[in-house]
């Protein structure tokens, strides 16, 4: 059994004579096993770095407690890290092996402003009020693709498998901040597969454009520069910023009528002024401008960008513009996910227990949602959605422009929840999201092992890539040569919370749960009336 797998790593594989696939495909089933039975093994590793990630609780771009240790446990197991990527100071790739295939795990890291919320409790109730918290679920990734990086990286010992492991974080996903800086430094140039994966209530996976629920965006910040004066005194001497902003708003609203439907353009001010009786000298805007496709939301955001122009004329003052963030929309490979369901459906959704239903009964109930409790079925791969509507957008996409990819969805959230909120963050620290990881990271250990023990399916992958995906499309990106990650952001808003935060931080030596470490009785929901 050994010496093939010897010869089945080499790199020139990929013309190996079919006999011998046959036999790798009869021996994958038994590692596939192997795998499993490992990421089992692991459960409480897995389980304390959902719950440690979960109490750190960081906004994008200062991911540096999460950073220091995820990295700290991949160095530990023999992985070698590299630190600031891309000009990202928390953005980092760990490795494991050498030569080909290299198949890269990627997964986000950051939450959400103003999410802070107790786990297990199924009514709002911050662990500190205003503080960030983990209301997307982003605290999760890392624990199913650490565990399934752990588990293969014994296989790959045991049984002398060749190949490359790579894991990458998604730093600042929840601002589209990293993916297209990534790509632009080339860090994806050598990597054969990519398996991401994504918190969801479901256990799927999807091709091409999916459920046709995702746009891609341009995220933009436009700063006026006006002029100060006493706003009573002298307001003739005074240009607003604050007029540019306003303006360009009124601006957007109008014209907002007349574009497509598909698009979904949102702004938040992001400085109105500092007091009224002072005229202000600056303000800024925060646009994302989101779109199905690259030209449409390349001119979605040339319209911005001659709206933020145009008011800077009529209010007399100047404006310039930083772009923040941007994103294609995902584009999946069906290879690499049709392999991935067989696995999924393998795996099967974890076993809910009646605690965790309640918990998520009670809060679907809380907020208003349809009251279903957890999913319990798998659903079949379904064909891509032939009309695509839009909706949410993520980094990956630009990712999935430049290499094979698919993004697993686990199960470790409740469903029928609003998204970027306390509601999400509920049960990211419970043991929906431990089991929910647990088996997310079963899935990411068998499809890797696919994909380096069967140098035909990579093929298989890149050919679809090439002759489909990228045929007639080809991959542009929205950076320009002088847009440069926006590593400043957040560091305020982190500042102001880290004090506190840091007395709340998971003590996996002292307690077997961060429930046990709060003092929350799992579940914990409201009286029936
Ligand atoms: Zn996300």
């Amino acid at each position: 059994m050994k010496k093939w797998f010897r010869i089945a790593g080499l790199g020139s594989a990929l013309f190996l004579p079919g006999i011998l696939f046959a036999q790798q495909s009869m021996e994958l089933p038994a590692l596939k096993q192997e795998a499993v039975a490992e990421v089992d093994r692991l459960q409480t590793l897995t389980q304390q770095m959902v719950d440690e990630i979960f109490s750190y609780s960081e906004l994008g771009f200062q991911e540096l407690e999460t950073s220091r240790y995820v990295t700290g446990i991949l160095e530990k197991n023999g992985f070698r890290a590299e630190r600031g990527m891309a000009g990202i100071p928390t953005a980092w790739v760990a490795t494991y092996g050498s030569g080909k295939p290299v198949i890269a795990y990627i997964t986000d890291v950051d939450c959400i402003p103003r999410a802070s919320q107790k786990p297990g409790v199924a009514y709002h109730d911050p662990v500190i009020e205003g503080a960030p918290g983990h209301g997307e679920g982003h605290n999760s990734g890392m624990a199913v693709n650490i565990t399934a990086a752990l588990a293969l990286k014994k296989l790959m010992d045991g049984h002398k498998i060749a190949g490359t492991i790579k894991i990458f974080p998604g730093v600042a996903e929840e601002i589209l901040g990293s993916k297209a800086f990534y790509v632009r430094a080339g860090l994806f140039k050598d990597v054969d597969i990519v398996l991401g994966t994504h918190v969801w209530h479901e256990f799927s996976t999807s091709y091409g454009t999916g459920d046709g629920k995702w746009s891609g965006l341009v995220s933009v910040q436009y700063f006026f520069h006006g002029k100060a004066a006493h706003a009573a005194g002298a307001p003739w001497d005074g240009r607003s910023a604050l007029d540019g902003v306003s303006l360009m708003n009124a601006g957007w609203e109008f014209r907002r009528e007349h574009l497509r439907l598909q698009q979904r353009s949102h702004y938040v001010i992001i400085n109105g002024g500092d007091q009224p009786n002072v005229v202000p000298s600056e303000a800024a805007v925060w646009y994302y401008f989101r779109e199905l496709d690259y030209p449409h939301i390349k001119s979605l955001y040339g319209i911005g960008n001659t709206m933020a122009e145009a008011a800077a004329k009529m209010s007399d003052t100047t404006v310039d513009r930083k772009l923040v963030g941007s994103a294609w929309p995902p584009f999946f490979n069906k290879v690499i996910a049709e392999a991935q369901q067989k696995n999924i459906e393998t795996v099967g959704m974890p076993k809910w227990s009646e605690a965790d239903q309640t918990l998520a009964k009670a809060l679907q109930k809380e907020i208003g949602a349809k009251v279903e409790g957890l999913k319990e079925k798998i659903e079949p791969l379904k064909e891509p959605e032939k009309n695509p509507i839009g909706g949410g957008s993520d980094d990956v996409g630009d990712i999935s422009w430049n290499v094979p990819m698919v993004y697993l969805m686990y199960p470790a959230n409740i469903p029928n929840l609003p998204g970027h909120s306390w509601a999400n963050a509920v049960s990211m620290a419970t043991p929906i999201a431990h089991k929910g990881s647990t088996a997310g990271a079963k899935v990411q250990a068998m499809t890797a092992l696919d994909f380096l023990l069967q140098p035909e399916l990579v093929k298989q992958a890149w050919d679809y890539f090439r002759n489909v995906q990228t045929k007639e499309i080809h991959y542009e990106s929205f950076l320009a040569p002088e847009d440069k990650p926006a590593i400043e952001m957040n560091k305020e808003k982190m500042e102001k919370f880290l004090p506190q935060l840091k007395k709340y931080y998971y003590d996996p030596a002292k307690y077997k749960s961060y429930l046990e470490q709060l003092g929350i009785t799992y579940p914990t929901v409201k009286a029936q009336p």
